[in-house]
């Protein structure tokens, strides 16, 4: 394979003195390159942004490495697993991030359904990991200023993690970002910069003033390591199994970022010989957001795909063109999975299944993976599934009232009669 060396980025050299041994290079998705570890600041800098990129470790060496340091850390949380993530100083953030709990999902089929509740995390969502992870290098880098481009959870979760850490924080809105969201992000103390358009004017908005001031850039898309918080999840739920691997995981895709971590993780366990198969890896869309259900049918490669515009309530997964593509394609091939498409309607039933049935009360988003999940038949199929809940019901509850599937009244708030 051919290694170049990154001297410099388009943003200039990465500003670290972290020279971490244990990762071995940083390879670009889309045109393979090398790169010296953490020579590069947030991805490849001959594809731009089309070039994401994923860290490497020396499994061979970690493998046994990894499960001793286990045993000798007490905390279960993401920074358990400190010796995969690309920080020399984990940063324990003081809230507890990552750690979640698997569930049983009790029912009458013969398949077994876990849930792994990633709401319960610190601003109620799974990017708390990658954010965690965000504020932690931006930390050891030395930056006192972090921004992000997100219409909500990412958001949240950044504003959430600047807050533990004295950091500004500086979020990329779009106009039509949900307000509920909007309202948590500023409780942090974040600003918010408003920007007309969609998620694709924040972006580029956001990557423009990032480069001006020199501010650290958590935008998913753009900032690869971001990968590296949420791969912890997949960490968990096999340390949570006894460390075997489950038949199926039901992951909920909108940017691609998260499904993609997920078979990373899973990948980095098999490689070190911590689990002896791969499970499949399930990328749940939203009918009216589905642009990798479509490329995956088609077989046409994560670029070629027509571009609609979003229609779905789920709000976290409403995505036209996903921005991590290449990774979520990966994902779902390389572990002999799929892609699938569920209504609006059956997410939201999913939400109100959930919830009855488990005391889990899941955003729309995240409700999408176990409405997926029933789809599929994973409560009669002899084998496990783990259903990913990313994040909280209570993100969005007009988006639940105004779906109609609770019989309370939208305009008024009260029970219809
Ligand atoms: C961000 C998010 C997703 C989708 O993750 P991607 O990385 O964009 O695919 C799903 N559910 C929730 C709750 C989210 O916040
Ligand atoms: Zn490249």
């Amino acid at each position: 394979m051919q290694t170049i060396l990154a001297r410099k980025n388009f943003n200039g050299n990465l500003q670290t003195g972290n020279n971490i041994s244990r990762v071995m290079a940083l390879r670009c998705l889309n045109c393979l390159r090398e790169y010296e570890p953490l020579s590069i600041s947030y991805c490849c800098p001959v594809c731009e942004l089309s070039g994401s990129f994923d860290v490497i470790y020396n499994y061979d060496v970690l493998g046994a490495t990894f499960m001793n340091s286990l045993k000798e850390c007490d905390r279960f949380d993401m920074w358990r697993y400190q010796i995969l993530l690309p920080v020399q100083r984990p940063l324990r953030l003081n809230l507890h991030t990552g750690g979640s709990p698997l569930y049983e999902f009790e029912h009458s089929g013969c398949g077994q359904v876990l849930i792994k509740d990633d709401s319960r995390n610190p601003s109620g969502s799974l990017k708390d990991r990658a954010s965690a992870l965000a504020v932690a290098m931006a930390v050891n880098q030395g930056f006192s200023t972090v921004s992000a481009a997100s219409t909500g959870n990412a958001a949240a979760a950044l504003a959430c993690m600047c807050a533990t850490q004295n950091l500004e924080c500086i979020i990329f809105a779009p106009s039509k970002a949900p307000r509920e969201k909007l309202a948590q992000i500023k409780a942090y103390g974040a600003t918010v910069i408003e920007v007309s358009g969609g998620y694709d004017e924040a972006f580029d908005e956001c990557h423009r003033r990032s480069n001006e001031n020199g501010w650290y850039n958590r935008s998913t898309g753009f900032n690869s390591y971001m990968s590296e918080g949420k791969k912890t999840v997949a960490f968990e739920i096999c340390e949570q199994m006894g460390w075997r691997a489950p038949d199926k995981v039901f992951v909920p895709v909108g940017n691609g970022c998260i499904v993609g971590s997920v078979y990373k993780g899973f990948q980095e366990l098999f490689l070190m010989n911590c689990i002896d198969r791969m499970p499949k890896i399930i990328g749940v869309q939203a009918q009216g957001s589905d642009y990798m259900c479509r490329v995956w049918e088609a077989e046409i490669g994560p670029h070629t795909g027509k571009i609609i515009e979003s229609k779905t309530g789920a709000s976290s997964i409403s995505v036209a063109l996903p921005r991590d593509r290449i990774k979520a394609l990966r994902a779902i091939k390389d572990s002999g999975g799929q892609f699938i498409r569920v209504s609006d309607a059956e997410i939201y039933e999913g939400v109100v299944h959930l919830a009855c049935g488990s005391g889990v009360f899941a955003e729309p988003g995240a409700a999408a993976a176990f409405a997926g999940a029933k789809k599929l038949g994973a409560f009669s199929a002899e084998e496990t599934s783990v259903v990913l809940i990313t994040g909280s019901g209570l993100k969005d509850i007009s988006g639940l009232v105004n779906s109609g599937a609770l019989g309370i009244d939208p305009g008024s708030f009260r029970l219809k009669p």
